[in-house]
């Protein structure tokens, strides 16, 4: 018997989308066609779909509502002035540019920020922040803390920003050459581990100590500062709006993917506290690269459901759920003896490859091998992490070994209930039964850029 328990969903269902049942030997083909690449399924052929939880939550009834309500205006559509409402109420920053979706807003963000050859630093760049640091001519370096990549400790926050490192680094290059701190919450690449506020109070001394801004990547904020209120001393009877609040309040302005914590299915932002002359810049930015500065590339009734969804994404009852049914799946599959990172973030579970498949080296890629055997056996879609999206080294073409291969089992927001997780959980358990039995991979087709979404790939034990 299980011991874990799962917070019951605080929504009841009225609308219903059939999910597809498929046989192994069907599951079998459509694998074979997808070069062995998850990210080159069919949907049709998946059954419970754990790639991403960016754009694939579920809108709420008021959300729909919502949409019946957008102001199709060019210019000053009233959708734009409730997202402004909202994040004057819930941030207290004044001012908003909306976006189609997260890596709009930092395309348009971050050549105000820095100077060509600068460095910018964070607790970890997401891989399309990173890639507009350096778009925009700059350098991205990343502050882990030890402890986040020790998957099998528990630390309350492995998602800090190294502060002594930071310092350290900064007088080294001189304070000169770095133009500002991103801080992303929840740290999204470290697994969906959250910041406490103590650090965030950290990182806002030393940005005065140096002059810097501190920009907040806040694709999942709500459900950081529900860590806070659960896991910092002091924050337990605080409102989980109060503590984002005290949150943003050590920040100077915000990059938002609205598809994730704001559970839209498109959509983003950039809001700044009180900086004038970058809300002018950043809207100069946004009509030639985004579209009119409050419209930012949505839809008026897009703009509208954003709003709303910025109200449900903070609601304690909600986050209670969402964290807990992460939490609840983590905890069956360490029942069933698969080692995860510990404790489980905010969005996903991340099962440690590395450790269930010791006889396959980083370059045949573990993880995918066990992406692919999970939907096979189950229908069940995840996503690797690990040496396949690592990639080569550009200088010498050769595979870099990522320091961890993981499989990352991404929960999409009010979509799946718990007793899908108990078939995840199911699924896995077969696959730990035929471990032995996986082998690694190679590629048929390798594509020079961003090779994970569309190389297509062959097990080893195949000619
Ligand atoms: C998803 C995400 C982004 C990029 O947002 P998109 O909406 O996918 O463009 C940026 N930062 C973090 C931390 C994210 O999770």
């Amino acid at each position: 018997m299980s011991n874990a328990k799962h917070p019951a969903e605080p929504f009841k269902i009225k609308m219903v989308e059939p999910l597809n049942i498929t046989t192994e030997e069907q599951r079998k083909k459509a694998l074979e066609e997808a070069g062995y690449n998850p990210f080159l399924l069919k949907s049709k052929d998946v059954y419970i779909d754990l790639l991403t939880d960016s754009g694939t939550g579920a809108m709420s009834d008021n959300q729909w509502a919502g949409l019946m309500l957008g102001d199709e205006s060019y210019a000053g559509s009233r959708n734009y002035y409730n997202i402004c409402d909202a994040v004057k109420d819930i941030f207290e920053y004044n001012y908003v540019v909306p976006t189609h979706q997260g890596r709009g807003a930092e395309q348009v963000l971050f050549p105000l920020l820095l100077t060509q050859g600068q460095y910018v630093c964070s607790n970890f760049h997401f891989d399309t922040t990173k890639a507009h640091v350096e778009l925009s001519g700059a350098k991205a370096r990343n502050f882990l803390i030890p402890q986040a990549t020790d998957t099998g400790t528990y630390y309350d926050f492995k998602g800090n920003f190294n502060i002594p490192a930071l310092e350290a680094f900064i007088e080294e290059v001189g304070a000169e050459h770095v133009a500002f701190f991103i801080m992303t919450v929840t740290n999204n690449s470290a697994g969906g581990q959250p910041v406490s506020m103590a650090n965030l109070k950290e990182l806002r001394k030393v940005a005065d100590r140096y002059g810097k801004r501190i920009v907040m990547d806040s694709a999942r904020f709500a459900e950081n500062a529900m860590f806070i209120k659960k896991r910092e001393a002091g924050y337990e009877h605080i409102s989980v709006k109060d503590i984002i609040k005290e949150m943003y309040s050590y920040a100077d302005m915000l990059t938002m993917s609205a598809k994730k914590d704001a559970i839209v299915n498109m959509g983003g932002m950039i809001a700044i506290k009180n900086d004038e002359d970058i809300f002018r810049g950043a809207q100069a930015r946004c009509v030639p690269l985004e579209g009119f500065a409050t419209y930012g590339g949505l839809s008026g009734r897009d703009m509208e459901a954003l709003a709303r969804g910025l109200y449900e994404g903070i609601d304690e009852n909600y986050l209670e759920y969402r964290l807990g049914q992460v939490k609840y799946l983590g905890d069956r599959l360490m029942e069933i003896g698969v080692p995860i990172q510990y404790p489980t973030g905010g969005h996903a579970v991340f099962v440690d490859a590395k450790k269930i498949l010791p006889h396959i080296p980083g370059e045949q890629f573990p993880a995918q091998a066990i992406c692919n055997a999970l939907y096979l056996i189950s229908g069940v879609r995840p996503v690797e992490i690990g040496s396949f999206l690592l990639g080569r080294n550009p200088q010498t073409g050769k595979q870099e070994e990522s320091p961890l291969e993981l499989v990352r089992l991404t929960i999409p927001r009010r979509v799946y209930t718990q007793s899908h997780m108990d078939q995840i959980v199911e699924g896995f358990q077969k696959v730990m039964e035929r471990k032995n039995e996986l082998v690694g991979l190679t590629f048929d087709y390798e594509p020079a850029v961003l090779r994970h979404f569309l190389a297509r790939l062959r097990p080893l034990d195949s000619k």
